[in-house]
C-alpha cells in the first residue's frame, strides 16, 4: 500500500496568495517516502478546533531498523569524510535557499499543525531554520584539529572525524527544532534518523522533501514520524546509532539516558525542562521590564524550555510591577493562529491543554492566588487565557515543576541576595533574566546564577551564534554557535613517534 498523503490549503503571510499542497507523509527513508512495516499511522489533530487533520505514517522498531541501515550505509559510502567540506557546505546551502522559498508555506503548515502563530511560524521558526542551515554551511569546511607540541621524539595532531550515525528525537516545536537539530550534525559529516513529536510532523516531513530536493546523497538525513513510545524508544536503544540527541522534558531525558546506557553506551546530549526565573529590581525601567517578563512567559504559548515562568519582582515596585504586567497580558489578543492580530494561539495538543489545567487546578488547591485568567479561552480548541499566579510558597507544584504553558507566578523579594537564592530554588537550570540599569548588580548577579543563559534587560531572545542549554536537569551539553560542533564530532589523538630508540 501506498503511504497517507496530506492535504491542505494555505495563505502567504501577506494574505495575497492562496496555495494548495498535497504531499506525501510517509516514512521518509533513502529519499524515499515509504509506509511503514506495519502499515501502522497516527491521526493528527487541528489544534485550534479539536477537530482531525489527517494522517502520517507511524514508524516502529522494524522501521528504525531500516532507517538506521539507511544512514549507516549512507554514512559509510557517501556523506561523512567520503565528501569534500566545501560540498557539505553547498547541498545545506542550497536546503537554506529552498526553505527559503516555501517559506510561507512551511510557515502555514506548522501553525495548522501546532497552533502557533503564522507570525511567529515564519519569522521566527522558518526564519530560524533558514539562518541556521547558513551558519553551520559556513563551519562544514572550518573543522579541523590541531597539532600539539608533545618533545622532540613525537609528533601529534587531533582530528575531528563525525560520529556517525546519529539519531534525533524532537518536541512539538518542530522547525524551531530541527533548526537546531539537523544543521551541525550534517555541517559535520553525520548522517541523521530524526523523530518528530507525534502531534506536529507536518513540516518535517516537508523539509524531507525538500531535502532530497536539495540533492543529499539517499540515507543521509532520515525521518521517522510515530509515536515516542515506540520509535522514539526505538532509536533510544538502537545498537548501531552511535549518539542520540533530545530535546524534551526531563522525565523522557532520564529514559533516553537509562536506554543509552543499557544499549552501546551512544553518546547523547539532552536539551530538557527549564522554570526559568526573571529577577525585577527595583531601579529596572519598569515599562520595559513589564514587556520582557510578558514576552518571557506568553512568547509561543508558554511553550519554550526557556518560558520566564517564575517572576521575583523587587517589594517596593512589586505592587506597580503587577497592575502593569496585569494590563499587558491582557492587551495581547488569545485566538486563531492565523490571523494576524493573534499574539497567542491554542496549545499545541488536548494532552498539554489539559496537562495545563490541572497545574492551574493545583495552584488553586494548594492555596495560591489566582491573579489573572485560568480559563480555557473561547470554547473549541485548546486555548488557555493568560494566568498570573501569586502568594505562592516555594514548595507548590506551580512554583516547582515545568507548566509549558502561558502560567506564570510572581513573586517578592527584598534584596539582592534572596532574589539569587530564590531564582537558584530549582531543579532545572536553562536560562535566567535580570532586568535592572546597575551593570555591576547585572553583571554580579549573573554570576551566581546556575543558570546556562543569562538574558540582562531582555528574555527569551536566543541568537544562532551563542550556546544554549542546561545547568543541573535542564540538560547536558550546548546546542548553537561552535559549540554544537562538539555534539557532532569525535576527536582522535594521533601520536607519531619520530624516535629510533625501541621501548625494550
Ligand atoms: P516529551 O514528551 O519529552 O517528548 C519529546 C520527544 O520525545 C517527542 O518526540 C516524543 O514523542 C519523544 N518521546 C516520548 N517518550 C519517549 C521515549 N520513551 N523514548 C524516546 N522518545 C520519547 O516533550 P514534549 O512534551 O513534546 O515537549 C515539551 C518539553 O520539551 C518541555 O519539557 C520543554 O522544556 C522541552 N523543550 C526543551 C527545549 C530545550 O532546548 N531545552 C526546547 C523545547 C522544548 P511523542 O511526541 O510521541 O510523545
Ligand atoms: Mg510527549
Amino acid at each position: 500500500m501506498a503511504p497517507p498523503t496530506f492535504e491542505f490549503d494555505f495563505q502567504t503571510t501577506g494574505g495575497n496568495f492562496t496555495g494548495k499542497v498535497a504531499f506525501s507523509a510517509g516514512l521518509f527513508i533513502n529519499n524515499e517516502f515509504v509506509e511503514s512495516v506495519e502499515g501502522s499511522t497516527v491521526e493528527l489533530v487541528n489544534p485550534t478546533d479539536g477537530k482531525p487533520l489527517g494522517h502520517v505514517s507511524a514508524a516502529t522498531d522494524k522501521d528504525i531498523d531500516i532507517a538506521v541501515k539507511a544512514a549507516r550505509e549512507a554514512f559509510e559510502q557517501r556523506w561523512g569524510t567520503k565528501v569534500p567540506p566545501p560540498e557539505r557546505a553547498r547541498l545545506i546551502h542550497r536546503l537554506a535557499d529552498l526553505v527559503e522559498q516555501h517559506a510561507d508555506e512551511l510557515a502555514a503548515l506548522e501553525s495548522l499543525n501546532n497552533g502557533k502563530t503564522v507570525f511567529v511560524s515564519r519569522f521566527v521558526d522558518v526564519q530560524g531554520f533558514v539562518n541556521t542551515l547558513r551558519y553551520y554551511a559556513g563551519w562544514a569546511d572550518k573543522i579541523h584539529g590541531k597539532t600539539i607540541e608533545v618533545n622532540d621524539a613525537k609528533f601529534a595532531y587531533t582530528r575531528h572525524e563525525p560520529i556517525g550515525v546519529v539519531g534525533q528525537i524532537i518536541p512539538w516545536s518542530v522547525l524551531g527544532m530541527f533548526a537546531w537539530k539537523i544543521p551541525p550534525a550534517l555541517a559535520t559529516g553525520n548522517t541523521i534518523v530524526i523523530k518528530p513529536s507525534e502531534w506536529t510532523p507536518l513540516t518535517a516531513i516537508r523539509v524531507a522533501a525538500l531535502a532530497k530536493e536539495a540533492g543529499f546523497p539517499k540515507g543521509v538525513l532520515n525521518v521517522v514520524t510515530g509515536l515516542g513510545s515506540v520509535a522514539g524508544a526505538a532509536i533510544s536503544s538502537h545498537m548501531d546509532i552511535d549518539k542520540v540527541a533530545f530535546t524534551g522534558s526531563t522525565l523522557v531525558g532520564r529514559h533516553i539516558l537509562k536506554s543509552a546506557a543499557a544499549s552501546n553506551l551512544k553518546k547523547v546530549t539532552l536539551e530538557l525542562g527549564g522554570k526559568s526565573p526573571s529577577i525585577i529590581f527595583d531601579d529596572a525601567d519598569l515599562d520595559k521590564a513589564v514587556s520582557w517578563a510578558a514576552f518571557g512567559i506568553v512568547f509561543n504559548h508558554g511553550q519554550t524550555c526557556s518560558a520566564g515562568s517564575r517572576v521575583y519582582v523587587h517589594e517596593k515596585i512589586y505592587d506597580e510591577f503587577l497592575l502593569k504586567f496585569t494590563e499587558k497580558l491582557k492587551s495581547l489578543k488569545v485566538g486563531n493562529p492565523f490571523a494576524p492580530d493573534t499574539f497567542q494561539g491554542p496549545q499545541a495538543s488536548e494532552t498539554q491543554f489539559k496537562r495545563i489545567m490541572g497545574y492551574i487546578e493545583s495552584g488553586k488547591k494548594d492555596g495560591a492566588t489566582l491573579h489573572l485568567g485560568g480559563s480555557q479561552h473561547g470554547t473549541e480548541g485548546f486555548f488557555i487565557e493568560p494566568t498570573i499566579f501569586t502568594d505562592v510558597k516555594p514548595d507548590m507544584k506551580i512554583m516547582r515543576e515545568e507548566i509549558f504553558g502561558p502560567v506564570v507566578v510572581v513573586a517578592k523579594f527584598s534584596n539582592d541576595e534572596e532574589a539569587v537564592r530564590l531564582a537558584n530554588d530549582t531543579l532545572y537550570g536553562l536560562a535566567a533574566g535580570i532586568f535592572t540599569k546597575d551593570i555591576s548588580r547585572a553583571i554580579d548577579v549573573s554570576n551566581k546564577l546556575k543558570s546556562g543563559t543569562v538574558w540582562i534587560n531582555e528574555f527569551n531572545k536566543v541568537e544562532v551564534t551563542l550556546p544554549f542549554g542546561g545547568y543541573k536537569q535542564s540538560g547536558i551539553g550546548r546546542e548553537l554557535g561552535e559549540y554544537a560542533l562538539q555534539n557532532y564530532t569525535e576527536v582522535k589523538a594521533v601520536h607519531i613517534n619520530l624516535s629510533a630508540t625501541p621501548p625494550i
